[in-house]
């Protein structure tokens, strides 16, 4: 589990190709993390990576992997230079998309605790609350961790891989996760043991099937590496899960709820040539209606998967 920001990075500002290409073991390259399988096929290039599909499975994923080491860095630097400071500063965003999460799927987990892996300042766990949920949740950032406590939830600082839960849960949240780990197998099977008979996890990832990701291409937002890693859909993701004994009932489109103001802001942090053709989109468009929250289908799946 990392700390992430929300919207994903998009130039590769961390790495320079020369230190790409020394990472490239074309004779020892890591197993498919769906299938196992070694043969992959490119299908395009991107700041310094490769994107390539296995052959056997058609997951999707970054040729070279990235190293544990390298994404430690980069959230820790993503961090220090604020841009968490301006994701926390999007808190009534974040909000509002928590709250439509929380009301999607609480219908649809039974009675019992919650937990929120990568809960960041909390909006989540204050959506779950709200709704009279017991719900709690485990950060890697003490700012986050401090600031969720400020708001009286209950957030603990320890990496997923650290945590050894009281009690086990009935819905496990874990959104905008897995596409960044370089193997999700180990964070999944843990999740799964945490989770109480006929408990519910509920994940999010970018759909590169989706028609946002068709349209755009290479250039989709969520193609984003190095951090994130994996690249899935519908099929990929449910089989997936599968494999840890987690049986997908209800898989859909996330939207998340934004404003205009808000994606103009994360496009001039992290995609300037982006964020010049869409000024135009902020001088035409009136102030009310910038600020006004909508739901916008971003190409990112909502998967809800029973233990
Ligand atoms: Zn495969």
């Amino acid at each position: 589990m990392l700390p992430r920001p929300e919207i994903p990075v998009h130039d590769n500002l961390f790495e320079s190709e020369e230190s790409i290409r020394a990472r490239r073991r074309p004779d020892e390259q890591s197993p498919c993390a769906l299938c196992g399988g070694r043969s992959f096929t490119l299908l395009f290039h991107k700041q310094g990576y490769d994107f390539t599909r296995c052959t056997d499975c058609s997951l999707v994923r970054l040729d070279p992997l990235p190293t544990p080491e390298l994404l430690a860095e980069i959230y820790e630097r993503s961090y220090r230079e604020g841009l968490y400071a301006m994701f926390a500063k999007a808190d009534d965003v974040r909000s509002a998309t928590a709250r439509a999460r929380v009301a999607a799927i609480a219908p649809q987990v039974p009675a019992g605790p919650w937990l929120d892996v990568g809960c960041s300042t909390g909006a989540l766990l204050q959506a779950a609350v709200d709704r009279g949920l017991d719900a709690e949740g485990i950060e890697l950032s003490a700012v986050a961790v401090a600031a969720a406590r400020e708001r009286g939830l209950r957030a603990t600082r320890v990496a997923a891989d650290d945590f050894l839960p009281e009690r086990r849960y009935a819905c496990i949240t874990a959104f905008d996760l897995v596409e960044h780990l370089i193997d999700p197998n180990p964070f999944l099977a843990r999740v799964r043991d945490w989770l109480a008979p006929g408990g519910r996890l509920a994940i999010t990832v970018p759909d590169i099937r989706s028609a946002q990701a068709r349209v755009m291409g290479r250039h989709w937002y969520y193609y984003a590496p190095p951090v994130h890693v994996n690249y899935f859909d519908r099929d990929t993701i449910v089989r997936l899960l599968a494999h840890h004994g987690l049986a997908t009932v209800r898989i859909g489109g996330a939207p998340k709820v934004m404003t205009i103001d808000y994606v103009l802001q994360s496009l001039a942090a992290f995609n300037p040539l982006l964020h010049r053709g869409a000024r135009v989109l902020g001088t035409v468009t009136p102030a009310s209606l910038r600020r006004r929250p909508l739901r916008i289908p971003v190409g990112e799946l909502l998967v809800l998967a029973s233990a």
